[in-house]
């Protein structure tokens, strides 16, 4: 875990999902995989040839952007599939319920950290995907705001998403912490806005979020 900053005072969480709040790199794989396919039947191309594509893309962004990730709802945007249609392929394709099950440290984390924070999350899944892997891991019923990328319409890292919460819930942007397992997705914008920000490097760095923050 790194903390790169904490509030004084912290009145919201915000978690990333995806391999924030489980370690399944499976699951993480396989999402990305059935995308790539996805867009492969799409152009109607080989698998390979555009997997070779998508990884070039991502690799000449990085190497332009001092090792920033592009994600891929942007990546492909630059093979003009709309971040409205990736929203309409990952609900169709992804079932999180298959490959996990609930959590038991995560679920008594967030029942502790539920008493003190609002628990939010900010995905760049749909709402419904974000919805189904929380309720897999046995902690849906602790978030009641979610905000995935058909509702942000706009892929992170960018700040829309804790704009709308911070609206939502009428807590300034230095009364939240934004939780994430990519610094330059989950953390830089973030910490750039007022936000404080930790990078979760494993499962069990979430579990050790009340001892740190209390
Ligand atoms: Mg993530």
């Amino acid at each position: 875990m790194k903390i790169y900053k904490l509030p004084k005072v912290i009145r919201a969480l915000v978690f990333d999902i995806d391999l924030t709040l489980y370690d399944n790199r499976d699951y993480d794989e396989a999402q990305k995989d059935l995308l790539v396919h996805r867009l492969s039947e799409y152009l109607r191309r080989p698998f390979e040839e555009i997997a070779k594509e998508v990884a070039e893309i991502k690799d000449e962004f990085k190497r332009l952007n001092q090792g920033k990730e592009l994600s891929l709802g942007n990546t492909f945007l630059q093979f003009g599939i709309s971040i409205d249609e990736s929203v309409n392929w990952r609900r169709e394709l992804f079932k999180p319920e298959e490959f996990f099950e609930p959590d038991l440290n995560l679920i008594q984390t967030m029942e502790k950290l539920q008493k003190r924070y609002k628990l939010n999350a900010v995905t760049n899944n749909p709402t419904i995907i974000g919805r189904k892997t929380l309720q897999a891991l046995g902690i849906e019923a602790y978030f009641p705001h979610v905000i995935g990328l058909d509702v942000s319409g706009e892929s992170k890292p960018t700040m829309k998403p804790f704009f709308m919460l911070s609206e939502k819930l009428q807590i300034s942007l230095n009364e939240m912490v934004s939780i994430g397992d990519r610094f330059a997705v989950d953390l830089e914008l973030p910490l750039a806005n007022g936000l404080g920000g930790i990078l979760v490097e494993k499962i069990s760095d979430v579990y050790d979020l009340p001892t740190i923050l209390h």
